[in-house]
């Protein structure tokens, strides 16, 4: 069953290469939540939270060694997912797309692009 483990630690070390990849590219595009992001995630958290009180005290979620981490996940998966909704629904590429260094490809005119980057339309280096 080692292989297994090997699965596992390389399915964590994909994801944290993919979150780190991630992060840079919000900072490259310099990615920022508006404020109300921030309040809808808080009603969410507090959707969570009442989750976790209207929950009944043999939920399957109670039981075994790993409750109050399986609690945790579930006030904070709502959240979650309203910060993974804005920013695969529109903020990352408004972000992206709202970059005022982007410039059109000097060999195609075609399409517009940031230096160093690969134009989407001929395939070339933007320079
Ligand atoms: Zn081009």
């Amino acid at each position: 069953m080692d292989w297994i483990h090997a699965l596992r630690w390389l399915d964590v070390a994909w994801k944290i290469a993919a979150a780190i990849i991630l992060i840079r590219f919000w900072i490259r595009t310099r990615f920022w939540f508006p404020t109300y992001v921030h309040w809808i995630a808080a009603v969410a958290f507090l959707i969570g939270l009442g989750m976790l009180v209207i929950m009944p005290a043999d939920a399957p979620m109670n039981r075994g060694g790993w409750a109050g981490v399986n609690k945790t996940l579930l006030v904070l998966f709502f959240p979650a997912v309203v910060y993974v909704a804005f920013v695969f629904y529109g903020g990352q590429r408004a972000a992206y797309e709202a970059r005022s260094d982007r410039i059109a490809c000097p060999h195609c005119r075609a399409s517009e692009g940031f230096r160093g980057t690969t134009c989407t339309a001929c395939g070339q280096t933007i320079m």
